[in-house]
């Protein structure tokens, strides 16, 4: 497994008491971010701006490619179980997103909507779906791989990892969205490119700070010819090609998504729920039933979380006074205020679940989704009490920060929680299935997300009551679900055992 043993020595150093894995993971998943939430934040004005597609379109487009990144995760997971390993799936997941942007950029062409160049654009987000498949839950998947279960700087890791993820969060809206908005799109989407190459680069480079971390599990296998002369590790390659390709095709029918979706989704959950009522003792079973529940609430909490890119966005730029000191900043800017704040707030997350601990007194996973749930609604409600303050002027932009700070606590106590509940509660043969499962959850999250802005209609000044509207009911759903599950979480809390890892060692 390990690379070399000087390597491995070498490697074996920490940094801030965390193996220096850590950093590489933390820097590596931080371009990749850059590269997706630089790209996104332009993503649904060059859809209505430069290709001309009408809202309604742009929404379900937008909430096609946003779910689909989070979908093709399940079978990257799945691969790097049994085939690849985490590391040689986030190495070739990279090179695949960097040529999906590059390929953005260099197809702007002229526009509108008979433009042959919409081709290259649909392939491109094929190759960025395709790519993210292999990297996103394998990168994350990694990161538990430097711990084992027990360790107690596990959640801490999650944390900083965290950090890492909204590093990128926060430059790359603030960059691409600069540049493509102010100076043309290709300068927007090529930064996001050049991001995600400095992201492989540095994965390269220092791979033997993952001390043999993440390899294949059958190595052998892998590089042995099994059909045309090409190893099996080829054939997956291969194969993902051809997945660009029939994505390409389909991504144009947004329409089919939901269905699509719902059936995998279903077929995902199934195929767990056998394996592990077959193969799995009760311990192993019920916690895979916990890692279950905790996702089950994902589609839910991203569905409303992920109006940021799309209806509040577009909010943003209609509705929202955005002068700050005589500047008219750019809508899409505001999408790294998010990242902005879970940057400034998650340190003080650790340290507040550090004391409540000391008291005995943090609340459990679950318990901690309940309250995001809540915190999520209450986000919501205020920014349309701010807009109905403003009655008919337009809303001033502290709403929008305030939105923003109650979506960053609400995400604090539920995404990276929920990271580090997935690699704690799955039995490792189905670790990256499960992380795969996870945002294939959220995949069904940013589907329904885009149900949600369409419903928005976000259009003229009529419809800006029918924003505000969606926005008070879905904030007061969010709030009554979040009371349900903190109803239930100390029966979920139960099923997770957490008495017993303390006495098992996994590495
Ligand atoms: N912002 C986090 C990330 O990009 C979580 C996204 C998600 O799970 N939908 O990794």
């Amino acid at each position: 497994m390990a690379t070399s043993i000087s390597g491995v020595e070498a490697a074996g150093k920490t940094w801030l008491g965390h193996p220096r894995g850590l950093f590489l993971l933390f820097f590596a998943e931080m371009w990749e971010r850059f590269s997706y939430y630089g790209m996104r934040a332009i993503l649904i004005f060059y859809l209505t701006k430069h290709f001309l597609f009408g809202e309604d379109r742009a929404y379900l487009l937008y909430g096609a490619y946003t779910s689909l990144v989070y979908i093709t995760p399940v079978i990257g997971g799945y691969l790097a179980d049994r085939f690849l390993g985490p590391r040689k799936a986030v190495l070739v997941g990279g090179v695949f997103i960097a040529i999906g942007h590059f390929l953005i950029a260099i197809t702007e062409g002229p526009g509108g909507q008979d433009s042959f160049f919409l081709n290259g654009f649909y392939l491109a987000l094929a190759s960025i779906i395709v790519g993210t498949g292999f990297l996103k839950a394998n990168i994350s998947v990694l990161v538990g791989e430097l711990y084992s279960r027990n360790d107690p700087r596990r959640d801490p890791a999650f944390s900083i990892f965290y950090m890492g993820i909204n590093m990128g969060g926060m430059l790359g809206p603030i960059i691409c969205g600069l540049l493509g908005e102010l100076y043309g799109w290709s300068w927007g989407f090529g930064a996001a490119g050049v991001g995600m190459l400095l992201g492989l680069v540095m994965f390269v480079w220092l791979k033997p700070w993952l001390m043999g971390r993440g390899e294949p599990p059958a190595p052998v296998q892998l590089r042995t010819p099994v059909a045309a002369g090409l190893s099996q590790e080829w054939l997956i390659y291969l194969g993902a090609v051809l997945g660009v390709v029939a994505i390409w095709l389909v991504i144009r029918y947004a329409e089919l998504l939901g269905y699509a979706l719902i059936a995998f989704a279903a077929l995902t959950v199934l195929y767990i729920v056998w394996r592990t009522a077959s193969t799995l003792g009760k311990v192993d079973r019920d916690r895979m039933f916990a890692a279950l529940f905790l996702i089950a609430l994902n589609p839910l909490f991203w569905g409303l979380f992920e109006q940021t890119g799309s209806s509040l966005n577009i909010f943003t730029d209609r509705n929202v006074d955005r002068n700050i000191l005589g500047w008219e900043v750019p809508a899409s800017m505001f999408q790294s205020v998010n990242s902005f704040f879970i940057i400034m707030l998650a340190p003080l997350f650790a340290l507040l679940w550090t004391m409540l601990d000391k008291r005995r007194l943090e609340p459990s996973s679950p318990a901690k989704f309940g309250v995001g749930l809540i915190l999520c609604g209450v986000g919501f409600l205020v920014l349309v009490a701010g807009a109905a303050m403003a009655g008919e002027d337009l809303t001033p932009v502290l709403f929008v920060f305030l939105i923003y700070l109650f979506h960053t606590m609400a995400e604090l106590c539920f995404s990276p929680v929920g990271l580090s509940a997935m690699t704690r509660l799955s039995v490792p043969s189905m670790v990256g299935l499960v992380m795969g499962t996870w945002f294939l959850a959220t995949a069904a999250g940013n589907f329904i997300a885009g149900l949600i802005a369409r419903a928005t209609g976000s259009g003229d000044a009529a419809g800006v009551s029918q924003v505000l509207d969606v926005y008070s009911r879905i904030g007061w759903f969010s709030i009554v679900v979040g009371g349900l599950v903190l109803l239930v979480a100390p029966y979920v809390k139960r099923m997770m055992h957490l008495d017993l890892i303390a006495t098992e060692d996994k590495p």
